[in-house]
């Protein structure tokens, strides 16, 4: 079959090394890509969300399945694009996307079927804001309606944070369009768990457990980042597995269903583990970045066919196991990174982490004069995979090791405490 993957990140890079290797995979396009999908795939330069030139590309050459890696074109509709032509894509409609693309939807979902959350409300002024923030009382979460690339949501502990946050939202209007409405909800605390499954909309295939690293500095200390890194399989009962299952995702699907909004591809809860159990606290239309880097090497079987399953709302008994093996990511990131990252160093060193057993993953890379330069924050996944966690967290530390450019930087605590295994 013919299989185009959309997007540039090392998320998507994971997803089309895992197509690549599928028998059934013919051909394997890429847009826009990045220098480490095109060895494993014809990169197209088309943007992830021009999303009628990727409909364009996949209709002329009668591609049979699209896998989409990033939020932005699944919002944005790219589903119901190729629907209408009749293509084949992993990944909900834009109604049915709106569970990342709309806070205040999913928080009114939540609230409408019963799903545990934390209570709030969504406001759409600073009087009502207030208002809601003084009745829940500190500390509170103010959260932008629309997607802001992780960097919408606002604890605020004090009355100076809370000041502050609304100034944000409603004075300076920081979020533009995202922020004309906001979330406002009591603060949680306790253990955060992402919980991801892969859904026809009926029945539900749980991925193995992931645990991501947000904050730029060991310890979790630094500001907030997309990712620095992440480790499989992390801490998760059984028990707790269908508590989720039972109170979260399977409640979600059938009001989704409910509304008309029939739901396929990868849905992501983001919970907050309180003393009164988990409570929703976003969820995400697609794979996690870097979680998809440790998920994905772990799956075994052929994720080809199983993907086209799900998009065609057919999902049957599912045809993909999860390796016993442990798996762990090293992000390496730029100096700058998050707030301005420098880019157009040299990159070497990438093929002696790979020599060294290690998978290398692109994101932020780019080809300059035939030599590979850093282009973005978050530059290379390094990805080691092995019989137990620590095993695992030490080949992926001994490639990272190997890489080599100006002002790299990387967190060295990926795994440690939980690489007993
Ligand atoms: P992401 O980058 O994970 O997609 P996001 O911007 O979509 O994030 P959320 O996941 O809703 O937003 O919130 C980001 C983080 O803020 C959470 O991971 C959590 O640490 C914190 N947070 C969000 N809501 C609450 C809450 N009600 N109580 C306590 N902390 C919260």
């Amino acid at each position: 079959m013919k299989v185009l993957v959309v997007g540039s990140g090392a998320r998507e890079h994971a997803l089309a090394w895992k197509l690549a290797a599928s028998p059934q995979v013919e051909e394997l396009y890429a847009a826009p890509g990045n220098p480490g999908m095109a060895r494993v795939a014809d990169c197209v330069p088309i943007r992830a969300d021009a999303i009628v030139e990727l409909a364009d590309f996949a209709e002329s050459l009668k591609v049979d399945l699209t896998v989409v890696g990033p939020e932005l074109p699944l919002v944005l509709g790219i589903r119901d694009e190729f629907e209408r032509r009749g293509l084949r894509l992993f990944g909900p409609t834009r109604r049915a996307a709106e569970v990342e693309g709309s806070k205040a939807f999913t928080k009114r979902l939540c609230q409408n079927y019963g799903i545990p959350t934390a209570p709030g409300e969504v406001v759409s002024s600073r009087q009502q804001a207030a208002e809601v923030a003084s009745k829940l009382g500190l500390p509170v979460v103010f959260k932008a309606d629309g997607l802001a690339a992780g960097k919408g949501v606002l604890v605020c502990r004090t009355e100076e944070e809370l000041d502050e946050a609304l100034e944000r939202f409603f004075e300076r209007r920081e979020f533009g369009a995202a922020g004309e409405r906001v979330v406002v909800e009591a603060c949680l605390s306790g253990e955060e768990l992402s919980f991801l499954v892969v859904t026809d909309g009926k029945s539900v295939w749980p991925l193995p457990a992931a645990r991501d690293y947000k904050r730029l500095r060991d310890g979790d200390q630094g500001p907030n980042t997309g990712g620095m890194g992440a480790f499989s399989p992390a801490p998760l009962s059984r028990e707790l597995a269908s508590t989720v299952l039972s109170q979260v995702i399977y409640p979600a699907l059938k009001a989704l269903a409910h509304e008309g909004r029939w739901y396929q591809g990868v849905l992501y809860a983001g919970l907050m583990l309180t003393a009164d159990g988990p409570k929703l606290l976003e969820f995400n239309c697609r794979l996690g970045d870097p979680e998809a880097q440790v998920i994905l090497p772990r799956l075994g079987g052929d994720i080809a066919p199983a993907l086209l399953a799900v998009a065609r709302g057919e999902m049957g008994s599912p045809e993909i196991t999860v390796e016993r093996q442990a798996s762990a990511c090293v992000v390496l990131a730029s100096r700058g990174y998050p707030q301005a990252p420098e880019t157009g160093h040299p990159i070497s060193g990438v093929e002696e982490a790979e020599a060294s057993g290690a998978l290398v993953f692109h994101a932020g890379t780019a080809m300059a004069d035939g030599q590979l330069v850093t282009a973005g924050g978050r530059v290379l996944s390094v990805v080691g995979v092995a019989g137990s966690l620590r095993e695992a967290v030490d080949k992926a530390y001994r490639a990272a090791e190997q890489v080599r450019f100006e002002g790299v930087q990387f967190r060295r605590d990926i795994g440690r405490g939980f690489a007993d295994g």
